[in-house]
């Protein structure tokens, strides 16, 4: 069976993008394949944070992503720093990674460019997401958009390294997408993100869902009520197939190319449909909220898998490069 690994970071509320664009997808991949869902909090301290925050966005998550559907009898979902061999790893595969590919990378740039001083965990980051995934020799990253380059790169490490110490020891991680591959932020300025501060969250409530979702920016060809649209280019219609039935994504799509519909009634029906979805996930998260305990355990019993696999890497890895 093939194995799939993916993270995400305790930054911020999950939000709608990580479900649609990665989560989602978990929680239904989770069935064919072996899988591997990790909380990347190593990941998470390369932008300023405070660590009481860290703990509790850990736990949140945590819960969000039960709630999201992942299911710890069927996947190892676990906490990254619980596992050392994660930053072992890394610290390796800095030794074959070229800094210009480092330097290219789109998110770096992006990131550092909001940064008065660069720490080196953001430059690294890349590696460090390697090495996550390389270490269960994963062979498939259901992941969004914004994450291909990188795994361009782990590729490009996961060469490296079997070139020089054991051809064919680690696989090639290929990036699986969704179709709702970038969901952007409502002001429609640039991607949803944690980070950004433009997120709808996964458990937020419908009022302040629907406050989000009025100004949101749409098709920008739509001035006038009577004026046609092109649904594709509308962030509002790539949420409708990420959250609408079939019928209703052609439904609005055509509503929209003939000016039948305002844009505030596409919202609303979208609103529903995010309802729809959501009611449940709220539901499932706050009974989890009570039970602190059992979200402990499944951490818990996840590291102790993990911790397992990533030593017997470590140990094939150590041994192939001298050591
Ligand atoms: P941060 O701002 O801290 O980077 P983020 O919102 O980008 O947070 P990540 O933890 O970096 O979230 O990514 C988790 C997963 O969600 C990744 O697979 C990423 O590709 C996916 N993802 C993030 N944002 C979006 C988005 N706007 N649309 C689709 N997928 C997304
Ligand atoms: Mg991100």
């Amino acid at each position: 069976m093939s194995r799939i690994f993916s993270g995400i970071q305790p930054s911020g509320e999950l939000h709608i993008g990580n479900y649609l664009g990665a989560v989602k997808n978990w929680a239904e991949l989770q069935r064919s394949y072996e899988s591997f869902f990790c909380i990347v909090d190593y990941h998470a301290i390369t932008i300023p944070y405070e660590p009481e925050d860290l703990r509790v966005r850990t736990r949140e998550m945590m819960v969000s992503l039960l709630a999201a559907g992942l299911d710890p009898s069927r996947s190892t979902i676990f906490v990254q720093s619980m596992v050392p061999e994660h930053t072992e790893l890394a610290w390796i595969f800095n030794s074959v990674t070229p800094l210009g590919e480092l330097e290219r990378q789109t998110q770096y740039k992006d990131k550092a460019s909001r940064m008065e001083s660069v720490p080196a965990g953001i430059l690294n980051y890349p590696i460090l997401q390697a090495a996550d995934i390389l270490l269960y020799r994963a062979d498939l990253v259901p992941v969004g958009e914004d994450q291909v380059q990188h795994l361009e790169l782990s590729r490009e490490i996961a060469r490296r390294w079997n070139a020089r110490f054991g051809d064919g020891f680690f696989p090639e991680p290929q990036a699986k997408l969704t179709p709702a591959r970038r969901i952007m932020g409502l002001d429609g300025n640039a991607k949803m993100s944690k980070s950004m501060g433009n997120t709808v969250g996964l458990l937020e409530p419908p009022e302040s869902i629907w406050e989000k979702l009025r100004p949101a920016v749409t098709d920008p060809a739509r001035v006038r009520r009577t004026d046609p649209g092109t649904p594709e280019v509308c962030n509002i219609y790539q949420l409708h197939r990420g959250f609408s039935t079939p019928e209703t994504v052609e439904h609005v799509a055509a509503q929209c190319r003939s000016a039948g519909w305002g844009c505030i009634d596409c919202k609303k029906t979208l609103a529903a449909s995010i309802e729809t979805e959501l009611v449940p996930i709220r539901r499932r998260a706050s009974e989890l909220a009570e039970r602190p305990s059992d979200v402990e355990d499944a951490l818990a019993s996840g590291a102790t898998r993990c911790r397992r696999i990533a030593r017997e890497t470590i140990d094939a890895v150590r041994e192939r490069m001298g050591f």
